[in-house]
């Protein structure tokens, strides 16, 4: 008999990709061949960025996902081992990895190709362990669609609240909308799944929110960027939260670093002004390094800064 999973106060599900960056000077032509200025491998993927978060935020955090029997798999869970995550729900699959491949130029601009590898071979069996080892489940959109809606399903009847990031965006299905518990998403995304404008607008946040809750969520946030966020419930509890002002240098994985770190929040029942200080210093501090992972604070680094 296999032994029952430790217990954690999180379970993610979702994806763990390796992002593959190459520099160059100016992206390549079709056919053409051009010389690299350098190249980097980042630990990543939306699931594995928000468990790292939630772990360096304190929270006892297990991550439900997959990797591949490439070479990238080893060095993808050692990177969650670091931070502290329970990779023994973390399938392996034959194949490769998720991937992304990353180049960027000299003027900043980005090209994008995901390879969703072992994530998208990820079956609800995978999961089936998430309920029994967590009280809450974070869910984004980086693994197979059917996975989020088992998991949405068992978590309504075993008593876990699911935070789910519709990253990227896709229409969620109606039945789907009472099993959120917290839904965290960005402007784009906020104006694609509630079909309202938002802008940088607190009021169009607001109107969006409002548009969610109708739907049956309990609780939203959208999240602004640098215009910070917007906090409404269920029960009537609004809150709008400035961003921490620091000099940003990489915005990648703020979003996931504002989501782990508000997790691990409200697994230790602070109210809602705090959860939102916690997450957005937490982010405020991963804006102002490169790299995904490896720009996550830790909870020392959190009240360091909160102080
Ligand atoms: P990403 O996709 O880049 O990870 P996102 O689009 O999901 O991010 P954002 O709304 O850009 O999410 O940012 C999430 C949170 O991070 C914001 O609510 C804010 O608290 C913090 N943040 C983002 N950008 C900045 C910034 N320039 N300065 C301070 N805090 C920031």
């Amino acid at each position: 008999m296999t032994q029952p999973r430790q217990q954690v106060a999180i379970s993610v599900v979702g994806s763990i990709n390796m992002d593959i960056v190459n520099e160059v000077r100016e992206h390549p032509r079709p056919g053409e061949t051009i010389h690299g200025l350098s190249t980097s491998y980042y630990p990543g993927g939306k699931g594995a960025n928000q468990a790292v978060a939630a772990a360096r935020a304190g929270a006892g955090t297990a991550m439900v996902g997959a990797v591949g029997d490439d070479v990238f798999s080893g060095e993808l869970i050692a990177s969650l081992d670091r931070s502290g995550v329970d990779t023994a729900s973390v399938a392996r699959k034959a194949g490769t990895s998720g991937l992304a491949f990353i180049t960027v130029d000299g003027s900043g601009e980005n090209s994008i190709i995901l390879s969703e590898g072992a994530n998208g071979q990820l079956t609800p069996d995978d999961a089936r362990e998430f309920s029994s080892r967590a009280r809450i489940a974070l869910l984004q959109n980086e693994i197979p669609w059917e996975v989020n809606a088992y998991v949405l399903r068992e978590a309504q009847k075993g008593a876990v609240k699911v935070i789910y990031n519709p990253a990227p965006a896709r229409p969620i299905p109606t039945e789907a909308y009472p099993c959120i518990h917290t839904l965290i998403l960005n402007e784009t995304e906020a104006e694609e799944i509630a079909e309202t404008k938002v802008g940088d607008d607190p009021n169009g946040a607001e109107a969006a929110a409002d548009v969610l809750l109708g739907r049956g969520i309990q609780a939203v946030i959208v999240t602004l960027g640098s215009g910070g966020c917007y906090y409404k419930d269920a029960s009537g509890i609004a809150e709008r939260r400035e961003a921490y002002r620091v000099k940003a240098v990489d915005t990648t994985a703020a979003g996931d670093t504002f989501i782990g770190a508000y997790a691990c929040a409200l697994t230790e029942g602070l109210s809602v002004r705090e959860r939102l200080s916690f997450a957005s210093a937490a982010a405020a501090l991963a804006v102002t390094a490169h790299g995904a992972q490896v720009s996550i604070p830790d909870r020392v680094a959190i009240e360091a800064f909160m102080n």
